[in-house]
């Protein structure tokens, strides 16, 4: 996959994404990431790309044509135009499930906002659709492009290493995870719950599941309406919590 970034901030998404597991993905080639500055795209001798806006109002808007510019730009070099997503508090909310249906393309494009956002006629023209990372307003589309682009880029084959399996983590299966543990077996007098030394694992699995279970009854209960349950599950919620399925 190929994930461009359209920004007035290429260095902050390029610094972040040279970083750990997902630099390293790029460094190998299991993916490809490149940030754009938009102001190279901007139409008069000052690069200006925001103006204010019609109707008055406070603050400054981004122009449609440096945007337009910069994808057909794009669009010209990769012999296609990428699935475009504009990052906005106005989009639908970015999940897991968003994340696996976005692994699928193999061009993907990020337009970041900035002050008041962008101009509605290149949303129209451009975009395919409006990402937000949260019901809260941000300074800019960086970090969520950045939170998109990490997500997405994990479940890509070849990014994460074959010992760190994404199936098994929280919202991957519509529940959260099950409570982890590592060496010592018993640090400052705490001890790691006895099932998870036994070697039994069976028992582990049932265990693990059963605590995913109860995890996300206790901090995500919403959860529970969506996620695949099986009768065991349903069974063993009613039995230890109080939860009305
Ligand atoms: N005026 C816009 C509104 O009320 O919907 C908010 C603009 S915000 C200050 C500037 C930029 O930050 C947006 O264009 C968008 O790209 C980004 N942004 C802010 N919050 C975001 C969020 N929760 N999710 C995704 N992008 C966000």
């Amino acid at each position: 996959m190929r994930i461009d970034i359209l920004t007035l901030f290429p260095e902050m998404c390029e610094t972040v994404m040279a970083e750990s597991i997902i630099g390293r993905a790029r460094r190998k080639g299991a993916l490809q990431v490149c940030c754009h500055q938009i102001r190279d795209f901007a139409c008069n001798k000052h690069n200006r790309v925001d103006d204010t806006l019609f109707g008055g109002g406070m603050g400054m808007l981004l122009m449609a044509e440096p945007i337009a510019k910069c994808m057909d730009s794009l669009t010209q070099h990769l012999g296609r135009k990428p699935h475009l997503i504009y990052m906005s508090p106005q989009g639908e909310v970015f999940t897991q499930a968003k994340a696996r249906e976005l692994a699928q393309y193999e061009n993907l494009a990020l337009l970041c906002g900035h002050y008041e956002g962008v101009d509605e006629r290149l949303l129209d023209a451009y975009v395919d659709e409006q990402l937000s990372i949260g019901d809260y307003v941000l300074t800019g589309g960086e970090l969520p492009a950045l939170v998109v682009a990490d997500c997405v880029a994990r479940m890509l084959d070849g990014v994460l290493s074959d010992d760190i399996c994404f199936e098994e983590e929280s919202h991957y299966n519509g529940l959260l995870e099950y409570p982890q543990y590592t060496r010592p077996a018993v640090w400052r007098g705490r001890e790691v719950p006895s099932v998870l030394l036994s070697g039994h694992h069976a028992n582990i699995e049932k265990w693990r599941r059963e605590q995913s279970l109860l995890r996300t009854f206790q901090n995500r209960p919403d959860l529970l309406k969506t996620a695949a349950l099986s009768k065991k599950d349903r069974k063993f919620l009613e039995e230890h919590t109080t939860y009305n399925l």
